[in-house]
């Protein structure tokens, strides 16, 4: 048993606090989290938090980084995706397990993790990570609809059989049908499962729904899509996409770029706020559009904030903690302990993964140093830097 203190932790409801011991076992289990009240073994300098949880990467993209230009928007991004991946369709296996190894290394316990092959399965399967795989469907034409389903659901059992969690879950509300949203959404109200949409993540995405115009709309027309005419013109993106959430489960709305006061009032008079969470992937997003979410409004609205780090095909890292330093960047006056509580507790609420994400009794959440980080006003700057305790 080990008693560790430090100048500052973090609570379950993301305070960060003076005075406090934290007692586990050689396996990382919690037994006391609470003010110091016996002998401490070794004092850490600086924070400790509970081990990151990231709820959107794509690690079967790992070979990918620095092979696409920058800032392009995400019809430029998408375009250049695909030259990419036709130049170099074979993924090489190291990269992903570099990734995987670095995504550890920079305190990462759980990721919920995008798939299109099973190109990421072995490594998973003896990773110390956990991971969710979120087989992803897409048919952009009607005729591919059925091949779509059913190469999804064979990577869905290839995937439980191999003893990985998984769920079948739609690309983006622009690429995927009504009749493929219909089907993943009956396939989830089975299973009661997790559920992601990247959502939003340019301004195109809204300009396709509501005018039928703009570079993502002529993006996918060249690309042959013939579902639009099926859509009720003009509505909106979110109003669309929400008629195939699923009626169980939890609820993942991914980048958010370009999500407005309207959306989340929508949703929210759903009665599906407990349901949402909304993952920010601030660095992917500067990398492909420029931009950041309207944190301040999600904030305000009272939404659950979760982190991404998306893939290397549009980061150059994979770390919850770089992205939580944008955020800083851009919001200085979000206050790091509630940076780190959706960086911890959070995405594990979304994820289900109820022995990570706080320090309680009986948890094995991995903990997490922040040398640098003494004070509790002090912000994500930069220089800090963090390490493995467990
Ligand atoms: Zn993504």
């Amino acid at each position: 048993m080990k008693r560790i203190s430090a100048d500052l932790m973090l609570t379950p409801t993301g305070e960060l606090v003076a005075g406090h011991q934290l007692t586990f076992d050689d396996r990382g289990t919690i037994h006391y989290f609470g003010p110091i009240k016996e002998q401490i073994d070794e004092h850490f300098s600086g924070t400790v938090s509970p081990g990151f949880i990231n709820t959107h990467c794509h690690l079967e993209l790992s070979h990918l980084e620095n092979r696409i230009p920058q800032k392009n928007g995400l019809h430029g991004f998408i375009s250049d995706f695909l030259h990419a991946r036709k130049n170099d369709p074979s993924p090489d296996p190291d990269a992903i397990k570099n990734a995987d190894h670095q995504m550890w290394e920079n305190g990462i316990m759980a990721v919920a993790d995008i798939c299109n092959t099973t190109d990421s399965f072995a490594v998973k399967l003896v990773s110390k990570i956990v991971y969710h795989s979120f087989i992803e469907l897409f048919d952009i034409r009607k005729a591919a609809t059925h091949d779509a389903y059913s190469n999804g659901l064979r990577l869905y059992e290839n995937a439980l059989s191999s003893q990985l969690a998984a769920s079948l879950t739609p690309h983006a509300p622009y690429s995927v049908s009504d009749k493929l949203f219909s089907s993943i959404a009956a396939h989830n109200n089975t299973t009661d499962t997790l559920w992601s949409l990247h959502n939003q993540e340019s301004s195109g995405e809204n300009e396709l729904f509501e005018l039928h115009e703009g570079k993502l709309f002529e993006l996918m027309q060249k690309a042959g899509v013939d579902f639009y005419d099926d859509i009720p013109f003009p509505t909106e993106s979110i109003q669309r996409s929400s008629r195939f959430f699923p009626e169980k489960g939890n609820i993942l709305l991914v980048h958010n770029t370009f999500i407005r006061e309207k959306d989340l009032h929508f949703l929210f008079s759903k009665n599906l706020k407990d349901r949402i969470w909304f993952c920010l992937c601030p660095l992917a997003n500067l990398y492909i559009e420029d931009r950041i979410p309207d944190i301040a409004l999600l904030r305000k609205t009272g939404a659950q904030i979760t982190i991404g780090t998306d893939s290397l095909a549009s980061n150059h890292q994979l770390s919850v903690l770089e992205e939580l330093k944008t955020i800083a960047k851009h919001h200085p006056e979000i206050g790091t302990g509630e940076l780190l509580h959706w960086a911890t507790s959070n995405g594990a609420a979304f994820m289900r993964l109820s022995h990570l994400g706080t320090f309680e009794i009986g948890r094995t959440p991995g903990i997490l140093n922040f040398p640098e980080l003494k004070k509790a006003h002090q912000q994500l700057q930069e220089n800090i830097s963090v390490h493995r305790i467990k």
